[in-house]
């Protein structure tokens, strides 16, 4: 699903994020990708939406070249990738329900009743249903991180991206918002978690892909395809 060919990645000509990066993530397979803060995880999953083109080396999602995708072939790649950003990028002066809903909005995906029985269905499994009217200054930082994976989740997609999504979370919080990666990738998903968060990634075994001053360190066991 997931592919990176020799990748590197300069913001600057003397500063490479990351080095020469080889992985395969398989269709269906769960990863942390882990390190400590300025490894390169961020620039990783900037690369996999196509937000960032790769200065050396190719990423190929779904066996597309990211990089030869044109202006208007991007969107189509977005659509079948769910991110989930560090600081949640909820819209403030929105309501829950709209900032669920302008996911599907943006790509003209069904008819307005069609919208809002997609948009409920996600709310009530982040058990969010009875605050779809409150915007996101009046809830918690738990809360606020389940509409961000309520609007990453709502249009079912292939791939799930999320950047440190335990941040400010409280344990309770962190398993909750695990177990809802957890369903997601049960229904086909393939997920991608950006986590420095031990207690995260001890809580469930999956395998854990490493990076180091923008260097892969240990990219664990990959998984047999086959037998996903
Ligand atoms: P992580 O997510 O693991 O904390 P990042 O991918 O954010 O790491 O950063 C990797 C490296 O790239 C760091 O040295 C960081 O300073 C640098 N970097 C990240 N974003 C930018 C940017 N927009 N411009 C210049 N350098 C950047």
């Amino acid at each position: 699903m997931i592919q990176f060919h020799n990748v590197s990645l300069a913001y600057q000509r003397d500063a490479t994020a990351l080095k020469d990066i080889s992985l395969r993530i398989a269709k269906g397979e769960f990863v942390f990708l882990t390190g400590p803060s300025g490894a390169g995880k961020t620039t990783m999953l900037r690369l996999i939406y196509g937000a960032l083109v790769p200065s050396r080396g190719q990423v190929l999602i779904d066996g597309q070249n990211v990089s030869r995708l044109t202006r208007s072939q991007l969107p189509f790649l977005r659509r079948t990738i769910g991110v989930v950003f560090q600081d949640f990028k909820l819209l403030q002066n929105r309501t829950v329900f709209e900032n669920v809903a302008i996911t599907l909005e943006v790509q003209g995906l069904g008819s307005r009743a069609d919208i809002g029985k997609k948009v409920m269905h996600v709310l009530r499994q982040m058990g969010m249903e009875n605050k779809v009217q409150l915007t996101p200054p009046r809830l918690s930082g738990g809360e606020q991180q389940r509409v961000a994976l309520a609007r990453a989740l709502v249009n079912e997609p292939k791939i799930l991206l999320a950047d440190e999504p335990t941040g400010n979370l409280d344990d309770a919080n962190k398993m909750q918002i695990l177990n809802i990666f957890k369903e997601a990738n049960i229904k086909g998903t393939t997920v991608v978690v950006a986590t420095h968060d031990r207690r995260l990634i001890e809580n469930a075994h999956y395998r854990p892909i490493r990076l180091h001053n923008g260097e892969l360190a240990d990219e664990g066991e990959a998984v047999d395809e086959q037998k996903q």
